[in-house]
């Protein structure tokens, strides 16, 4: 005889809300997600997939599992410094505790001495300006691109920018500059040709509808051969003979000059040089969180922060915390990455490698994130079978090596020392996996 519907066995939601585990995920999850992992769970036994029985410990495991934010933490083994797909720049510690601490009600807008209200982003428009003491006058935006729109909404809007054709970039997933641009309102008047640009294409270029003179660092390809742009300072001369503004669009976001990366233009080089305005993006090889830095001089920099579109572009309060602790503490991991010295990545990838019995092969690693390409950062990395990558990549923790050449490579650059441990394990079940 066959007995009852087994789906009658099936916990009841009540039953299930009531289980200890459950009520201690409710600090974690809201009870809108708890009662949709509940009523998932029911329905898998519904359609026996498991059975009445294994109903309570799945549903168990699945809030076990279920986190507040999908994200997944990510080992680089790529061996690419600001990898775009991976977030760019990691924060540092004391980036990460700054967004911690600014997290809940903070003194953001406050001076808590007076009880009045004080002006936004102080402290990190004053990191800012230690940091790069030629700039007079600093503005936190929320990005790179919003920073762009900003300049030239408030300095040339329904006017013309003059801008070389050999820097007209798309900086990535088909977003391209002219476009960001001219989405303001203003024209871009494009002079010289794609390699060879001029002092005289642009002198002849101004004109009454002039209203600033732009320079880009085409920051993620170069032009070589019979190339010749025109360095800032020349345009200083020619800007100030036409009383127009300098704006410089730098990209990369590197504070002072760095050795490792001698064409990668810096936010002080360029204010040197005379811009009015420099342009980066906070989270490239400046190593902080996503924003937009406009630096430079106090008449130009007050015109931005006064336009009303400032005000929708403007950062908020995790940001401009992270980017002061960033800016305060230094030693960036981005820098670190940048800076690895190769035999001591050599020594840790040989004992990885020796761990593991696998090979270790010279490996260059990159800059990414659009910065320095072409510029290799030597390195070393473990070579692992191709179709190792696919079961460290859902591993746990989650390693993200780079395939190239039919292997798999796990460039531990831009991993800090104290997580080979935990690369080694999880390269250990990867290749368990494929056996
Ligand atoms: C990256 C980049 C941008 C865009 O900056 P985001 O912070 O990504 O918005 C603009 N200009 C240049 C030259 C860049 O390299």
């Amino acid at each position: 005889m066959t007995g009852a519907d087994p789906r009658s066995r099936i916990p009841r939601t009540d039953q299930l809300l009531a289980l200890p585990e459950v009520q201690g995920a409710r600090n974690r999850l809201s009870d809108r997600v708890i009662r949709a992992v509940i009523s998932q769970t029911q329905e898998r036994a519904r359609q026996s997939e498991i059975a009445p029985e294994e109903v309570q410990d799945a549903v168990i495991a699945a809030l076990t599992e279920r986190r507040a934010t999908s994200l997944t933490p990510v080992l680089n083994a790529t061996g690419v410094v600001i990898h775009t797909n991976l977030g760019r720049a990691p924060l540092s510690p004391a980036a990460r505790e700054a967004l911690l601490t600014a997290s809940g009600y903070v003194d953001i807008e406050l001076d808590l001495a007076t009880g009045q209200r004080s002006k936004r982003g102080v402290a990190t428009r004053e990191a800012l300006l230690a940091a790069c003491p030629a700039a007079e006058d600093a503005l936190v935006v929320n990005n790179g691109a919003a920073a762009l729109v900003l300049a030239t909404t408030a300095l040339a809007a329904g006017r013309e920018m003059i801008v070389s054709r050999g820097e007209l970039v798309e900086i990535g997933a088909g977003f391209r500059l002219p476009d960001l641009m001219e989405s303001t309102g203003a024209r871009l008047r494009e002079v010289g040709t794609t390699n060879r640009t001029h002092p005289a294409d642009y002198v002849d270029a101004v004109g009454p509808q002039t209203a600033a003179l732009l320079k880009i660092h085409p920051s993620n390809f170069w032009v070589s051969g019979f190339t010749s742009d025109v360095p800032l300072r020349e345009l200083r001369v020619i800007a100030d003979e036409h009383k127009l503004p300098l704006i410089m669009d730098v990209g990369s976001g590197l504070l002072t000059p760095d050795s490792a990366l001698p064409d990668e233009p810096s936010l002080s080089e360029a204010l040197e040089a005379g811009a009015d305005v420099v342009i980066a993006s906070g989270d490239k090889l400046l190593g902080g969180t996503q924003a937009g830095i406009l630096l430079g001089r106090t008449e130009s920099i007050q015109k931005l922060a006064k336009h009303p579109l400032a005000r929708a572009v403007r950062a908020d309060k995790l940001t401009l915390a992270a980017l002061e602790a960033t800016l305060v503490s230094g030693n960036t991991p981005v820098q670190r990455a940048l800076h690895a010295d190769p035999e001591k990545l050599r020594e840790r990838a040989e004992r990885l490698g020796a761990e593991l019995g696998m090979p270790v092969v010279a490996h260059d690693g990159r800059v990414g994130g659009g910065g320095a390409p072409g510029v290799p950062l030597p390195g070393w990395a473990v070579r692992l079978p191709e179709q190792a990558a696919s079961s460290l990549r859902r591993g746990q923790p989650a390693v993200l090596p780079r395939v190239h050449d039919g292997a798999c490579l796990i460039d531990l650059r831009c991993i800090p020392q104290d997580d080979d441990a935990q690369v080694a394990a999880a390269i250990h079940a990867a290749l368990g996996a494929l056996n």
